[in-house]
């Protein structure tokens, strides 16, 4: 654990060993929530629209290759 003092636009430093540990870099998107009255930062993972498969970080489409597959088979 460690202190941290948020700046007036309420940001937050994580320390270095944090973000390195958690593969946690400029840019990744994270998920903020609060549990039983803590903020808990989540890294955002990218999952399928219609299954919740976790699909790949760079993929455009929303959507896992199987449901790819299965919308195109559907047409
Ligand atoms: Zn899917």
């Amino acid at each position: 654990m460690f202190n941290t003092t948020m700046d007036e636009l309420g940001r937050v430093l994580i320390k270095r060993e944090i973000r390195k540990q958690l593969g946690l870099g400029k840019g990744t998107k994270l998920s903020v929530s609060v549990e039983d009255g803590a903020v808990v930062l989540r890294k955002t993972e990218k999952t399928c629209a219609i299954c919740k498969a976790e699909i790949d970080k760079d993929s455009e489409i929303p959507l896992c290759k199987e449901c790819i597959d299965r919308v195109k088979a559907s047409k």
